[in-house]
């Protein structure tokens, strides 16, 4: 045979039972990044950024920025978490994203994950940014036609003001209005603390976004923490909580946010929904003396 070089495999759907839930992680793509720092750790100087990565045994000059979707089918419902990139990054929405944020594969992995997107109930979107909300539309319609809509109140009325929004989020809220806004008209809106179906609730994580929403997921006395971008890296925003993160809307809000969540998993013993950790994205946390480590699953939810 000749030598041939086949590339990088790697799974892109991971699903796990939670309780009574089945809870289905889909890898909608990834995007290398440059520069640990100064995107994360502008408060620090360069050494410490290198240090920590060359500690965690990762590139401090890139890394890979991956954006996972979570599925949950309670039993009840089929709900989504936010949407991926879809078609951004092939020029659907305002600006071009294709220098940021890779192309979308939620939808034409659903089929291999064993769902239609004719078979999501509810779209849940946690904050505003591009990367979650992308996937709402396909070819101007709803990618997902059955589907009801929940957004955060503070967030969705953030975004739909326009008021105070920082510079480099003005083609973000140019892109909320066009592709997101419209479903305002048929969404519910949920308040921190909220139920958005039995067994799921709204969590505050305001700070990386002015209204973010965390999901607390309970079944059978199983627990989970779709924590979305609370956390950013898993050696950045974990070891060094306190260090600023560039994409942060607030920053020194997220730092304090930050580590509410962080604590809150690692003394409630929750696992971690992330949706920007590496895939499969579900793990548990534990505190460190400076901060928190993360510690991916293995096999223990998958019995
Ligand atoms: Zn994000």
């Amino acid at each position: 045979m000749v030598s041939r070089r086949l590339g990088v495999k790697r799974p892109q759907i991971y699903r796990f039972k939670l309780g009574a839930f089945e809870v289905t992680n889909i890898l909608d793509g990834v995007f290398w990044r440059d520069g640990m720092h100064p995107r994360f750790g502008a408060n620090q100087p360069l050494a410490a950024a290198q240090a920590l990565a060359q500690a965690n045994r990762i590139d401090a000059t890139r890394f890979e920025h991956p954006f996972v979707p979570t599925l949950v089918d309670t039993g009840r419902e089929l709900i989504l978490f936010d949407t991926g990139n879809g078609g951004l990054a092939r020029g659907v929405g305002v600006g071009d994203f294709s220098k940021n944020l890779p192309p979308g594969d939620l939808a034409a992995l659903l089929p291999a994950a064993g769902y239609r997107v004719e078979d999501v109930d509810v779209v849940v979107i946690t904050h505003g940014h591009p990367d979650h909300i992308g996937g709402l539309v396909t070819d101007g319609k709803p990618t997902f036609p059955n589907a009801r809509y929940v957004f955060g109140a503070a967030e969705f009325d953030f975004w739909r003001r326009g008021e105070n929004v920082r510079e480099a989020r003005k083609i973000n809220r140019e892109l909320f209005m066009k592709i997101a806004a419209p479903f305002g008209d048929k969404a519910t809106f949920l308040d921190p603390g909220g139920e958005l179906v039995p067994g799921i609730r709204a969590v505050d994580a305001a700070g990386h976004s002015p209204g973010l929403i965390a999901y607390h997921l309970e079944s059978e006395g199983a627990r989970a923490l779709i924590w979305a971008d609370t956390v950013i890296h898993y050696v950045m925003s974990l070891q060094r909580p306190d260090w600023t993160v560039d994409v942060d809307d607030d920053k020194d809000k997220a730092v304090a946010t930050r580590k509410r969540i962080l604590d809150m998993v690692a003394t409630d013993r929750l696992w971690a929904i992330g949706y920007h950790m590496p895939f499969p994205s579900v793990g548990f946390v534990e505190a460190t003396s400076e901060g928190y480590r993360w510690v991916p699953a293995s096999y223990q939810l998958n019995g």
